[in-house]
Order: structure tokens, then C-alpha cells, then sequence
């Protein structure tokens, strides 16, 4: 099937939580273990034939701080994806800031929160979400099929 719609969606997060390799890997890149930081934006175009949905990923970095410039990314965005480290309690807790921050900006667009690194000793318990390991691969097909909804 051909693209007959797109979707924005955006991805944040605290600092190091993986939001860089989460995208590669929703692109099918392999784990890159080298950390690089954001600069910027980088906008990534996944096509999910099945449905003709092409996702333009913008991946919002720089100092991933709250501050003004980074809203002008969040424009007409569809979708947004919270992502916090399994391992790493301070960005479990950022979690509600940057849900806060969506929702002032983009209104009532969906939400998933992402914990990732379920590889490594986790030390935060938050409920109901959505959990993946970009090291490892797991469930990263799956999270394609929850945002197919
Ligand atoms: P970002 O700042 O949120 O974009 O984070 P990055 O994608 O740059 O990743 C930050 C660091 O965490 C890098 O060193 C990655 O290799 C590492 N990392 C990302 N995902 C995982 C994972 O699932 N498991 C483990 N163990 N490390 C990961
Ligand atoms: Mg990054």
C-alpha cells in the first residue's frame, strides 16, 4: 500500500533515556552503542506499509530542557511519545512534566509513555506502560502496533 496519510510525532524525555535509539530502531537501524547527543531535531520518516501511515518522527534534543524553542517543534504534532529509563528514577519522575508540557502545547493529542532500557536493573515501577529495551529489541514491533490504533 502507498502512503495516503502522515502523522507528526514527537518524542521527548529527559536527556539519555534512548529517545535517539528508539527511533532508529522503529526505522530498523541496528542498536548504536556510541551516545551521541541531539542536536537540534532530527526528523525521521517511518512508512508502515500495512496501513499507508507514513510517522515523521522528530526526535527534539539539544539540552532537552524545558524551555521556549523547543515548543515551536511540538506544532501540529498527532502523536507524542514520553520516554523515561527504566534504570533511572529522576527521569521516571520527569515523566508528568513532560506529559504537562504536551499537553499545554499540543492540546489533547494521544500520549504514550515509553520506559526503555529493560535490559539493565531496573529501578523505578511506574504502571501500565509501555516498556522496551532498544539494546536488546524487545517489544519495539509491538509499540508499531499500539500506535497503528
Ligand atoms: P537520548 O538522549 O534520549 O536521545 O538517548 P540516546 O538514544 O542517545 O541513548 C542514550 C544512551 O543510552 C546511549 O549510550 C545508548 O546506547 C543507551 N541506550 C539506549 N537504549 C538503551 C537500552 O535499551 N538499553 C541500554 N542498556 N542502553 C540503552
Ligand atoms: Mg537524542
Amino acid at each position: 500500500m502507498s502512503v495516503i496519510r502522515e502523522k507528526k510525532v514527537v518524542i521527548v524525555g529527559d536527556g539519555g533515556v534512548g529517545k535517539s535509539q528508539f527511533v532508529k530502531r522503529l526505522s530498523g537501524f541496528d542498536f548504536d552503542p556510541i551516545y551521541k547527543t541531539t542536536l537540534g531535531v532530527e526528523v525521521r520518516p517511518i512508512v508502515d506499509r500495512d496501513c499507508g501511515i507514513k510517522y515523521n518522527i522528530w526526535d527534539i534534543a539539544g539540552k532537552e530542557k524545558f524551555d521556549d524553542r523547543r515548543v515551536g517543534y511540538y506544532k501540529n504534532s498527532d502523536i507524542a511519545i514520553v520516554m523515561y529509563s527504566l534504570d533511572n528514577k529522576w527521569t521516571a519522575n520527569s515523566v508528568s512534566k513532560w506529559k504537562q508540557d504536551i499537553q499545554k502545547n499540543c492540546g489533547n493529542i494521544k500520549i504514550y509513555v515509553v520506559g526503555n532500557k529493560i535490559d539493565c536493573e531496573n529501578k523505578v515501577e511506574v504502571e501500565s506502560d509501555f516498556k522496551v529495551s532498544c539494546k536488546t529489541g524487545f517489544s519495539i514491533d509491538d509499540f508499531m502496533e499500539l500506535i497503528r490504533e
